[in-house]
């Protein structure tokens, strides 16, 4: 047996893998992977593909970044872990005062946990006891229909994706949700009505900055973020905003609120925040929010989790950050942006596409516009495998979100590739 057939069968037998019915993952071979560089990721029988999402939209400096490696194995020599409880270490501490540094302005505070997920669960419950704690009597929250905040309770009760959500509705908590049915006007002129008249009950608006990535990459104008950073001001309610897919340049700046020229009272960071290498995540505060927490042991955030704030993941996370100052990362995605968003542009003349659009380092069409579950996504994703790319659309949105260092000629090869494949999805 091959090594390739080998861990297919184990995986086949005992793996249970995400997002994955037992019919797909008996029945369709996934792509084994046993190696990644920059933008490629290598299979057992040494064919590459260009990793159109950046492995879950995580690789923003690409794999196998020789800096990043070295920070983790400089770490590694020094400590692996200790808890953040009753101790501190270098790492940690360096990282939060970088990631306030290039944060937007007055978040001031970093509590580290492990993923998008945790992350959004973080921001949530501070944002519930800041509440308790500010004599405010205010247990609900606000978010827009459509929204993916994470997998985890807190995270899917923020979120409003039927084919994610629907199944656990009943163990979700009540959250208002906007429809964005009637667009993204309309989603934001009904949050801003709801702030007026139910605001003393509103906890938190959350909200995924100028894109809904899980969705189907569905943008709207920073102009709305703008707004809804008033509004909430105006009616004394936080604000979070999750960039976890976001941030780190995805979308030309640092940070989509940098877009609408905006601060949050709380953001989520994860994915490109740790580059790929372990799972990290932090939620920024304001000190005004940190403050409602000051007093006796009754008033602290009992929240924490065991690998909060890893030595390992807070090394790695500085060294992400370098690079993206010392190699001028925000600039190559200046260059390269124009490049999806003609192309994208130019699918959008395939007879039976719909609604191209880019943004950053992303760009996006709909085939047909079936939902989540339709099948011409999965034709393209057929075809583009066969062409040496990795695609994973979301129903019948495809979409790139490549790693932001991926080569002018490879984005070529990239664009080129998709374009194909979204043709032949749409052959009769
Ligand atoms: C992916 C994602 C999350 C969840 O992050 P995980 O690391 O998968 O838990 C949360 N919010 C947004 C906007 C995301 O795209």
């Amino acid at each position: 047996m091959g090594t390739r057939d080998e861990i297919l069968t184990l995986d086949r037998r005992h793996v249970w893998r995400p997002y994955t019915s037992s019919d797909d993952h008996q029945g369709r071979d996934p792509i084994v992977v046993a190696r990644a560089e920059g933008a490629r990721l290598f299979d057992h029988d040494g064919r590459s593909y260009l990793d159109a999402n950046g492995s879950w939209w995580v690789n923003n400096l690409g794999h196998g970044h020789p800096r990043l490696r070295a920070a983790l194995v400089k770490q590694l020599e020094t400590l692996a872990h200790c808890s953040m409880a009753g101790m501190t270490h270098e790492p940690a501490a360096r990282l939060a005062a970088e990631l306030v540094a290039v944060a937007p302005a007055g978040l001031t505070r970093v509590f580290f946990s492990d993923d998008g997920s945790t992350a959004v669960e973080v921001a949530l419950k501070i944002a519930f006891q800041h509440a308790l704690q500010t004599g405010r009597r205010a247990q609900r929250f606000l978010a827009l229909g459509a929204a993916y905040h994470g997998d985890t309770t807190g995270a899917m009760s923020v979120g409003r994706i039927p084919e994610f959500h629907a199944t656990f509705g009943p163990m979700l908590f009540d959250v208002v949700h906007a429809s964005v049915e009637r667009g993204f006007d309309a989603a934001f002129a009904e949050i801003e009505a709801r702030l007026v008249s139910e605001g003393s009950s509103i906890a938190a608006v959350v909200v995924e900055p100028l894109v809904q990535g899980a969705a189907g990459m569905r943008m709207y104008p920073p102009a709305l973020l703008a707004r809804l950073r008033e509004a909430t001001q105006r009616a004394g309610v936080l604000l979070i905003v999750d960039e976890v897919f976001t941030g780190y340049g995805r979308t030309g700046a640092m940070w989509a609120c940098e877009l609408a020229g905006i601060s949050p009272d709380l953001m989520c960071t994860a994915k490109g925040f740790s580059g790929g290498i372990l799972p990290f995540a932090a939620t920024l505060a304001t000190d005004a929010v940190f403050d409602a927490f000051s007093g006796d042991g009754t008033r602290a955030l009992m929240h924490g989790h065991s690998f909060c704030g890893n030595p390992l993941g807070a090394a790695i996370a500085r060294e992400v950050l370098a690079v993206y100052r010392d190699e001028g990362v925000l600039g190559e995605v200046a260059a390269k942006a124009p490049r999806i968003a003609e192309a994208f542009e130019r699918m959008g003349r395939i007879a039976g596409t719909a609604r191209p659009r880019a943004l950053g380092m992303i760009g996006a069409i709909d085939l047909g516009g079936a939902g989540y579950h339709a099948r011409l996504g999965r034709r393209a994703q057929d075809a583009a495998r066969e062409r040496g790319v990795s695609l994973r659309p979301l129903g019948d949105t495809v979409y790139v979100a490549p790693p932001l260092t991926i080569t002018g000629d490879e984005l070529d090869e990239l664009l080129r590739v998709v374009s194909e494949s979204v043709r032949i999805a749409l052959e009769r």
